[in-house]
């Protein structure tokens, strides 16, 4: 075995470990931290609060009318009750009759328009608590599927870890080290020779590298990028 297969390997090794534990950082994440959930119940929350609110609102503009109501009942039945003769004082009353009513429509208005804007509220809120059951109905069964991806994965790690283990064995140190410090420079560490080019940056290789590139002792580096050349 050449010594750059060795590196190849490990690394085809390496990025499906990166892979999987990449997956599992996102099932910890979607498990411990539900964003989705908790937005759901903040909503069902703030519409509720609004919703209230809106409600109280009617129920003060109700009661104004009402209020509303009875003293405009109240200045009629003394202008048509018969006691008051006085033409300035009937005329006084028929304009604080009208002037009473003038208000009615306003408060009227104000009552029907929260009647509108109650629907509004109403159906807001109703969509937020749909959309809650239904996640909570989803979630169920998503989080069963997502402990046992998990499972999954970490029987896969550990799989790859003794194989991983295994290669490593086969590698000289000298070898792994420069694998391990290209690795951290980039994501590709070991780049294959295709074409008689190395096909992580294109650069043309002359016949003494990729001579090296098959050696079972030494490992041959780009002249251009660095990477760790290996011949299939
Ligand atoms: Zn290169």
């Amino acid at each position: 075995m050449s010594a750059a297969l060795g590196l190849f390997r490990l690394q085809q090794v390496d990025r499906q470990m990166d892979q999987a534990q990449v997956r599992l950082s996102a099932i910890q994440k979607t498990l411990e931290n539900d964003a989705e959930l908790r937005a759901a119940l903040e909503q069902v929350g703030k519409t509720g609060e609004t919703h209230r609110q809106m409600e109280r609102t009617l129920r003060e503009a109700e009661a104004l009318v009402k209020t509303q109501q009875v003293k405009i009942e109240q200045a009629e039945s003394s202008l048509y009750g018969g006691q008051v003769h006085n033409p300035k004082e009937l005329q006084d009353l028929q304009n604080e009759i009208a002037a009473l009513k003038r208000f009615r429509s306003t408060l009227e208005e104000r009552q029907l328009d929260a009647m509108l804007e109650i629907e509004t509220t109403q159906a807001a809120l109703q969509a937020a608590e749909a959309a809650l059951q239904g996640l909570q109905s989803r979630r169920g069964s998503e989080q069963i599927q997502l402990i046992e991806e998990q499972a999954s994965l970490a029987h896969t790690l550990e799989r790859l870890g003794a194989e991983r283990q295994a290669i490593v064995s086969d590698v000289t140190s000298l070898a792994l080290e420069s694998y391990e410090r290209l690795r951290q420079k980039s994501r590709v560490a070991v780049a294959e020779i295709s074409d008689n080019s190395c096909s992580a940056c294109g650069t043309t290789l002359n016949a003494a590298l990729q001579q090296t590139a098959r050696s079972t002792l030494q490992v041959s580096h780009c002249p251009t990028c660095n990477r760790i050349l290996y011949a299939a």
